[in-house]
């Protein structure tokens, strides 16, 4: 007796049509045909099931406030923070409350279900920290929300930057961020990574920086932040979000940093569509993508995820909470386009993240919890194509948000009166 069965599912390392038994919050069983009855059935009909997204970086505390208090004219990232910086003495917790916990409706309906936001430290009052502990609380049945301490303005070029970081962390924030090169200097940059690995050694906790998001190939903070994760023995737990500058930097010296980086086992989070969207801005032509290097750091083996870093804010007025979005620039931008490829992208918004963000029990095996989401597309190169609809997202054996089939319904003679996207084009053999 199970709480729970998916039939017919494809899972995401290939295997087609099998049924997953969900019992007591965890999977039971995965196998080719359960005999077994269930609360629920959900019938996947040889679609994909996948473990839940996850967003390992993201910015929950600015998230919906596009226009607010005006638009971003030139769409930089300097002005994005200028802008910020306008917004954030008119914010309150009850505001910022309630515009997370509606991003967090749209993600679930996304199947996005693991979220790490950084959250603004800048401003003493600290009413992002207490408003973003609030979602934490409130959305944990169904969304699991790490918090970043983030110094937006600078941990030293901010008046109480220093202070106002601890005092996050004290209330309880999760994690510790920073922003090297928006510090005054390249060496206030350096001191505040040494200053912030120590802070996290010392607290036990993890790290994730805002590092060298620029196209200046002499913004090299993260070999900083390699060396102080080893110093510190931090390795694994340190991530390196956006490293913008590797896109640019001289291949002679990156030849050296990669290694640097896999030594300290340093997480990497690009952010593909806020990487193409805002770098580049200072090139004429030809001009640059300003994203890291994907395809050389995962064959240096370091793990890679992606994050999606804004939905309608200061930044970037686009976005929907949807990974596969992010997925589909990934696959552009770092021109990663092989079967092959693909996979490891798909690999980038699930598994790696999972890693990322120290996840536990977390994917489709026995034993794992039972979360996941079934897609309207036959495997993960479809749903990377499709950007498909999320049929069933399932939290704990429970299923949390359904939707319908995008199914087209067509007035053409001689031809089919209906497409499902995700089963007539599937590719016989995909290339
Ligand atoms: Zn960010």
């Amino acid at each position: 007796m199970f709480d729970l069965i998916i039939r017919n599912a494809n899972l995401p390392d290939g295997r087609q049509g099998f049924d997953i038994g969900l019992k007591d919050g965890i999977i039971a069983t995965v196998e080719k045909r359960i005999d077994a009855v269930a609360d629920e059935e959900i019938d996947a009909t040889g679609r994909l099931a996948s473990p839940p997204f996850c967003d390992p970086h993201f910015h929950m505390d600015a998230t919906l406030s596009l226009g607010m208090p005006r638009m971003n004219v030139s769409g930089t990232l300097l002005e994005g923070i200028a802008l910020w910086g306008e917004l954030r003495p008119l914010l309150t917790k009850e505001a910022l409350v309630e515009r997370a916990l509606r991003y967090c409706d749209l993600a679930v309906s996304q199947g996005l279900l693991f979220i790490r936001s950084h959250v603004d430290t800048s401003d003493p009052r600290l009413v992002t920290a207490e408003a973003l502990i609030e979602v934490r609380e409130r959305v944990a049945p169904y969304i699991t929300l790490q918090l970043v301490a983030f110094p937006q303005d600078g941990y030293y070029r901010a008046p109480e930057g220093e202070a106002s970081l601890k005092r996050a962390l004290d209330m309880g924030l999760d994690i510790v961020g920073g922003i090297p090169h928006f510090e005054r200097t390249m060496d206030d940059g350096r001191r505040s990574l040494e200053a912030l690995c120590r802070i996290a050694a010392e607290r036990g906790l993890p790290v994730d920086i805002h590092c060298d998001e620029t196209d200046d190939p002499m913004s090299r903070h993260i070999e900083t932040l390699a060396a102080e994760t080893v110093r510190h023995g931090l390795q694994g737990r340190v991530a390196g979000s956006h490293l913008t500058s590797m896109h640019s930097m001289d291949n002679y010296y990156v030849s050296k940093l990669i290694p640097l980086m896999a030594e300290a086992e340093i997480n990497v989070i690009p952010n593909p569509l806020i990487n193409i969207m805002l770098q580049g801005r200072h090139d004429t032509y030809p001009k640059r993508r300003g994203m890291t290097r994907v395809r050389e750091l995962m064959a240096a083996g370091l793990n890679v995820s992606f994050g999606q870093d804004c939905t309608m804010d200061p930044w970037y007025s686009m976005g929907s909470a949807d990974m596969l979005e992010v997925g589909h620039m990934a696959i552009h931008v770092a021109q990663m386009g092989g079967i092959e490829d693909k996979k490891k992208i798909f690999d980038a918004l699930t598994v790696n993240s999972a890693r990322t963000m120290g996840l536990e029990g977390y994917g489709l095996e026995v034993g794992c919890k039972a979360d996941l989401i079934v897609l309207q597309a036959a495997d993960v190169i479809e749903a990377l194509r499709l950007k498909p609809t999320r049929l069933a997202v399932v939290k704990g054996g429970k299923v949390i948000s359904r939707s319908a089939p995008r199914i087209g319904e067509l007035f053409l003679d001689g031809r089919p009166v209906s497409i499902d996207p995700g089963r007539d084009y599937v590719p016989k053999e995909p290339s």
